[in-house]
């Protein structure tokens, strides 16, 4: 259980509410969140007076476990939050935003050969990986901070928003002095520490679901980020791992307007890792757009066939333009903007 206080409440006021628990044979945990103020009520016994604890000063609601996103959690007549990526392009307002481009930074040409290309069709964002998390300590694990410079140099010429991923904590500074967006991958949404980190910085996160984790956990995941500070959360489904095989993840799709119905976090979808074929991507891009979601995350590459690294699921910059054509009839059915 949650008691959630008015956020104008003092200290003094948390630890009258916490005595008052403890009077009636419970403990109370201070969440000590920016923005959020709230207790946790450990060991409930059932036998409280719940209207006490309503009526208590400063409280605004008490809340069962089984709700418990404080932070990215929807009440009736919430609007979806509406986070900046770079100018005046945002995820979560009436236009869908793209972000595209390579699975990893291989070379200025290559990055810049692509920026310009998903930025004519009509792109918001810069994708690249500077620091790669392989499955394989063998594989190609980026060019690090010189793949940062190269995003940071696109943008500028672009004026595209760079989204890239960060793996440790030590490194958030520096991604975060290139990067207008901070990406936590599938394999780090369970890595708390990196999560507050973060949510300790004043850049927008772009947190993707574990390929293993619940959805109850991805938004758990959301709320260590905002616990912090840091409210600009964009959630990504990049699809979890099934018994199936004849696409890397499964991509599930039902998790977006459930999203939507939960939770004021806009939500984009990954339709590259999310099946790892390049020919499931336009259709499952469009499959996103139409069942609420605000935008999505594209790998492309001059030349699939010779990319460093997912080139399978890469889109070539032709297969990226006709994407982003057809996506229009989808986003003006469900009122959106392309
Ligand atoms: C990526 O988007 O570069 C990536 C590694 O994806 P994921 O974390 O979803 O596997
Ligand atoms: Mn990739």
């Amino acid at each position: 259980m949650i008691v959630v206080m008015n956020p104008q409440c003092s200290d003094g006021q948390i630890d009258q509410v916490i005595s008052l628990l403890e009077r009636m044979g419970l403990q109370g945990w201070a969440i000590r969140g920016v923005g959020r103020r709230a207790i946790e009520v450990l060991g409930t016994n059932g036998q409280f007076d719940r209207r006490l604890l309503e009526g208590a000063p400063m409280v605004e609601s008490v809340l069962d476990q089984a709700d418990p996103f404080l932070a990215a959690g929807r009440k009736p007549g919430d609007r979806t939050a509406e986070v900046p990526l770079r100018g005046d392009a945002t995820v979560g307002g009436t236009k869908i935003a793209v972000i595209a481009g390579p699975c990893s930074v291989e070379s200025r040409s290559q990055l810049l050969e692509v920026a310009w290309a998903v930025k004519e069709a009509g792109a918001a964002g810069l994708r690249g990986g500077a620091f790669k998390p392989r499955t394989s300590p063998y594989s190609f694990q980026g060019h690090g901070e010189h793949a940062l410079e190269l995003l940071a140099l696109a943008a500028e010429e672009t004026g595209l928003a760079v989204v890239t991923e960060v793996m440790r904590c030590d490194y958030v500074d520096l991604v975060a002095k290139y990067a207008d967006v901070l990406q936590v991958g599938s394999r780090n949404m369970h890595h708390y520490h990196l999560l507050a980190a973060v949510g300790r910085q004043s850049k927008p996160v772009l947190l993707k679901r574990g390929w293993s984790s619940t959805l109850e956990e991805f938004l758990l995941a959301a709320e260590y980020i905002m616990l912090e500070g840091n409210h600009q959360v964009i959630l990504c489904e990049r699809g979890i791992r099934t018994h199936e095989t004849y696409v890397r993840n499964t991509l599930a799709l039902a998790v977006v307007p459930h999203v939507k119905s939960i939770s004021t976090l806009p939500i984009i979808v990954d339709p590259s890792h999310g099946t790892g074929h390049s020919h499931l991507v336009t259709p499952m891009s469009n499959a996103a757009i139409a069942c609420g979601a605000d935008g999505l995350l594209i790998e492309v590459h001059p030349q699939p066939a010779r990319a460093w690294t997912d080139g399978e699921q890469s889109l070539d910059l032709e297969q990226f333009r006709s994407l982003m054509a057809g996506l229009r009839p989808f986003a003006e059915a469900c009122r959106r903007e392309m």
